[in-house]
């Protein structure tokens, strides 16, 4: 008897560290798996992906490859069956690197009065060689201050747009191209702005997955332009006010063609998703499925040091990997099927998530909700907007979620009476900023999960001692419980798009 009472003590320690005062204790049925969702597991996989043996798992030195592995075998040691290829745990696809042969590409006016020259006046990735498409072009001139309603701005559609001044010296228009008007009358117009410097031609390269590039996709990557060859460029056009840079705002529209002539070469490079499913428990359910998904993929070795990760995104991975196997531990199994993808190339433009929504292992129209965990372990801290992490040691955002459904949001809310954190509004719609982008643009109900920014997000100081194990483990076990109602009701979150409301504060 003495002796089983340290160790009551401390299961009971364990749990009270995990659960914040006032939450409920979580529906029976659901309990072991929701009580194996705990400290010593966490800091055991966490430690271990963001740990010295994968260096901050870059997918572009083969430590990424090792970090799949870890979880290909975590996945397969708890009993979560594979759903890759060929009967394994690997998801295998190839990205296509387009490089500009820079004395073979160039920029000129269609009555080539203007011919710019590619590493002088600009750079730009480009997927393709040949002559592409270069959308009509226009001027804008916007100081600070300048009533930007009274512009004409609808003629900018679908154009470049070069601007008068750097657009972090302009607030005004930048406030304005972020709301929901400017948004509306801003659609499909790319902005430029004089580059300081233009980016070392011989580190461009465009990244595609191979067979399956986006359609929306456009041919021409990241651009920059100079301020002497945005000035040849108005110059040639007569854009006078622009160039003028006077106090009154104005748009010149001109009748102007650019085509750009490009050069390319490509080389293909191998990469791996993990994916991992349970089977749903009941017949006519487990054709549908609930999809939890993180990616793995971080940035490595770099200038200042190894960016390891932990919070982007060991944290999203760890959690992913406590709600799979408190899944396999629960007696009572998830009614629809459960997808748990570990995505490649996030930070490189969200690619392998993209290739899993080309590439589904279950049917898109039959997935019912996507649930996103992405840097879930830190508390939020923007002391400059005095948000500091002090005040957000319980909170994290329910991201995306209030964009596209209030069915799921219902389910989250209900599901966090038996956790307890605080859940905020986030001040920015950062759906296309993460994997959740892919899904929610397939109609997807959709659910980010993020705690929010620090001073260490994509540098060396992302470390494993500065997570909060507390917030962590109940994000994972809120995500669990919601994951277990998600797969086990009869009826599904609707998915309905509406505008991204900031919060006042
Ligand atoms: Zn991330």
């Amino acid at each position: 008897m003495v002796r089983r009472l340290p160790l009551l003590a401390w299961m009971l320690a364990v749990d009270a560290a995990a659960q914040y005062p006032g939450a409920k204790p979580p529906p029976t049925q659901f309990q072991v798996g929701f009580r194996s969702i705990e400290q010593n597991r966490a800091k055991d996989i966490l430690g271990a992906l963001a740990g010295p043996s994968f260096r901050g798992r870059s997918p572009n030195n083969g430590d990424f490859d090792r970090a799949a592995g870890y979880v290909a075998a975590r996945l397969q040691l708890i009993g979560i069956q594979p759903a890759g290829d060929d009967g394994g745990y690997f998801q295998h696809f190839s990205m296509t690197l387009a490089r500009p042969v820079p004395d073979k590409c160039f920029l000129r006016s269609s009555d080539t009065k203007v011919n710019l020259v590619f590493g002088t006046d600009f750079v730009s990735n480009v997927r393709d060689s040949g002559d592409l498409p270069i959308p009509p072009i226009a001027f804008v001139h916007a100081p600070v201050g300048a009533d930007l309603k009274a512009l004409p701005l609808e003629s900018l559609r679908g154009r470049w747009v070069f601007l008068s001044g750097p657009t972090d010296e302009n607030p005004d228009f930048i406030t304005y191209r972020v709301s929901p008007e400017g948004r509306e009358r801003l659609t499909d117009a790319r902005f430029f702005s004089a580059a300081r410097t233009l980016t070392d031609p011989s580190r461009l390269s465009y990244r595609y997955v191979t067979d399956h590039p986006r359609p929306e996709q456009p041919a021409i990557g990241v651009t920059s332009f100079t301020a002497d060859a945005i000035k040849k460029l108005a110059e040639a056009t007569g854009a006078s006010k622009f160039l003028e840079a006077g106090p009154v705002a104005s748009v010149e529209a001109p009748t102007f063609q650019l085509v750009l002539r490009a050069e390319v070469t490509k080389t293909v490079q191998n990469h791996v998703n993990v994916v991992g499913i349970l089977p749903g428990s009941d017949p006519r359910l487990k054709p549908e499925a609930v999809v939890i998904g993180s990616h793995l993929d971080h940035m490595g070795p770099g200038a200042g040091g190894t960016r390891f990760g932990a919070d982007d995104n060991a944290s999203g991975c760890a959690a992913n990997l406590l709600i799979a196997e408190g899944m396999m531990r629960n007696p009572v199994k998830p009614r629809r099927s459960v997808v748990f993808g570990f995505w490649n190339l996030e930070e490189e433009g969200l690619h392998g998530s993209w290739l899993y929504v080309c590439r589904p292992k279950i049917a898109l129209d039959k997935t019912v909700a996507y649930l996103n965990l992405d840097m879930v372990g830190r508390d939020e801290n923007r002391p400059r907007a005095g948000v500091l992490a002090k005040d957000n040691t319980r909170s994290v955002y329910p991201g995306s979620v209030k964009t596209n459904s209030m069915d799921l949001f219902a389910i989250l809310e209900r599901n966090n009476r038996f956790v307890g954190l605080t859940l905020k509004d986030d001040y920015e719609d950062r759906t296309n900023r993460s994997d959740t982008r892919n899904f929610f643009e397939k109609g997807i109900p959709t659910l980010k999960v993020f705690t929010g920014e620090h001073e260490d997000y994509h540098r060396a100081g992302d470390t494993l001692d500065k997570i909060n194990w507390t917030k962590m483990i109940s994000i994972a076990r809120w995500i669990y419980l919601s994951a277990q109602e998600l797969a086990s009701r009869l009826d599904r979150p609707r998915f309905e798009r509406k505008p991204f409301v900031p919060p006042k504060n």
